[in-house]
């Protein structure tokens, strides 16, 4: 298609149908400060970035504050790291509240216009009229008599505290969103950002299209459970003789066994189920990498599904998976054995103990070497011990060949082994034996770790809005086990992706020395 076409004249490797890709386009992204980033939120903003910077455009942030009782600079701050996080830069930073002088008097504006009316309908009732189709009995309310109550609105008394103001649409059109939609609300909360100076504050649906064309913007991303919404929108641009500005939808991405509402996320960081909005347990932005994501597999996996316009339930199996192709190449591999499944094992024929170097991984050696510890007692982990045989040859990884001479195994019945003698014999082929973990049972060599893997909190694999959160929360999500890792982990840097080797990669989140056992992350294999 020419979409397509011009998607890859402008370089993308990505094949997203957007009108205009080759004028400079000016996109925003418009979170409200009331919870930190979550993955969705990703897509959105990874969206817009792509749209702006393939297109040579410009890339808007703006922070939809416009409910105070919701908003928080604590979220605002957080929202603009997470951005950070993700290496999206916007060319520039606004706030709908910078505007609240600008949209109250476009307001006026509707108002004098006769296209708005001001209604005291208590909240839930006005809102059953409209799913009904009846006209508020105020909807007659003269230009004169809503402007006295958006006056009162606006001092914050208590007889403005009663009123909204609705744009006058179609309250029986069979698109909901058209019947007289509330665009301002009184509230004596004080702002986060603007304070006590206002007491009224415009909605998303009355700011989002004027700020969207005040602003310069020329596409506006927005997720398609609004397309009803479109109309609404177009409505309020005309009903100004403002600018019209493109609207493009994407679909919104959910993930099995997760929500994705900041009112649910608050609820369970609030309820203490998790450590915090940064617990790897979380789907936020922040969450995600704590556990091992990576900025690009993340944004791979959100643009390659840039044109999909089905609402999605994605598995997360399948971005893991991905990740995996960005964490494999720098992953420095290194050794880890269970503590509780440690067996000791004598190496016969070694007196002393040696040091020798290998490379930290043999198929990326700018990643330099390590101290591999040889000595005549290792650690061997019980479920490779269970499954050797006397007489065997196997490898010690890094190590070289060995014969399995000797193995004791316990008399209850168990099966598991007590004791093993090797010998070696480092002449042997190592292309056919099995690989062994081991590490050398020297005091100095076995770093006590933490390996924490985590399960999903979330029971369902699809909540639905009527479903009570705390009935569909796991009860334990958290599996810790001790282990032991060879000295070179100490020398690791907070953040750092690594391979224990046949066990899988793990982000480091306690380093050496910082008071407490160091600790390690497993990140999902994408495996299910
Ligand atoms: P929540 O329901 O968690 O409060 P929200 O949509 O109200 O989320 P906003 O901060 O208003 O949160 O969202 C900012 C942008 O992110 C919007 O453009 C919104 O459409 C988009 N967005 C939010 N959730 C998702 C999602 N799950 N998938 C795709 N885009 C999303
Ligand atoms: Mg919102
Ligand atoms: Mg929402």
């Amino acid at each position: 298609s020419k979409a397509r076409a011009a998607a890859s004249a402008a370089g993308a490797s990505y094949e997203i149908d957007l009108p205009n890709l080759n004028r400079p386009m000016t996109t925003r992204f418009p979170p409200e400060p009331s919870g930190y980033l979550h993955i969705g939120h990703a897509k959105a903003a990874l969206l817009n970035d792509y749209f702006a910077h393939k297109s040579s455009g410009t890339l808007i942030c703006r922070f939809d504050d416009t409910n105070p009782s919701k908003e928080k600079m604590e979220f605002q701050d957080a929202i603009l790291e997470d951005l950070g996080l993700m290496e999206i830069v916007p060319d520039k930073i606004s706030y709908s509240s910078d505007y609240f002088q600008v949209m109250y008097e476009f307001a006026l504006k509707l108002i004098q216009d006769g296209k708005a009316f001001a209604d005291d309908s208590e909240l839930g009732k006005g809102d059953e009229d409209r799913k009904i189709r009846l006209p508020s009995k105020r909807r007659d309310l003269s230009i004169e008599e809503t402007l006295k109550y958006f006056t009162e609105m606006k001092a914050g008394s208590k007889e403005g505290l009663r009123w909204c103001i609705r744009a006058r649409i179609a309250y029986d059109s069979p698109n909901g969103t058209l019947r007289d939609p509330v665009i301002y609300r009184c509230n004596p909360i004080p702002h986060h950002r603007t304070g006590t100076q206002w007491k009224i504050y415009p909605t998303y649906d009355f700011c989002a299209p004027i700020l969207d064309s005040y602003e310069g913007v020329t596409v506006a991303l927005r997720t398609n459970e609004y397309r009803d919404r479109n109309v609404q929108y177009e409505w309020m641009q005309d009903a100004l003789g403002l600018r019209k500005v493109t609207i493009w939808d994407f679909s919104r991405m959910n993930f099995i066994r997760t929500v994705l509402s900041k009112r649910r996320l608050t609820r369970i960081v609030d309820d203490g189920k998790v450590w915090g909005w940064d617990d790897p347990r979380m789907p936020t932005i922040r969450g995600i990498i704590r556990r091992g994501m990576t900025v690009p597999a993340l944004r791979e996996f959100i643009l390659k599904q840039g044109p999909s316009r089905n609402i999605l339930n994605l598995e997360w199996g399948a971005l893991w998976a991905l990740n995996k192709k960005y964490t494999d190449h720098d992953a420095a591999r290194h050794t880890a054995i269970v503590q509780a499944d440690a067996v000791t094992c004598r190496v016969l024929g070694v007196d002393d103990q040696n040091i020798i170097s290998k490379p930290k991984y043999i198929k990326n050696l700018e990643l330099g070497t390590k101290k591999v510890v040889q000595n005549k007692a290792v650690l061997l982990e019980q479920i490779d011990a269970q499954g050797l045989e006397e007489g065997e040859e196997i490898t010690l990884m890094n190590w070289g060949n060995a014969y399995v001479r000797r193995i004791v195994r316990d008399e209850s019945g168990q099966k598991s082994v007590t004791e093993i003698n090797l010998e070696l014999h480092l002449e042997g082929d190592v292309k056919k034996t099995k690989k062994l973990s081991w590490l050398a049972a020297v005091e100095s060599n076995l770093v006590p770790v933490d390996i924490v893997s985590f399960d999903y909190l979330i029971t369902k694999d699809k909540l639905e809005k009527t479903d009570k959160l705390e009935n569909f929360l796991a009860s334990n999500t958290e599996l810790r086990t001790q282990a032991f890792a060879d000295c070179n982990v100490k020398e690791l840097a907070k953040g750092a992706i690594i391979q224990f080797e046949r066990k899988g990669y793990y982000k480091l989140d306690v380093a050496y020395g910082e008071g407490e056992r160091m600790v390690f992350f497993d990140i999902p294999s994408g495996k299910t």
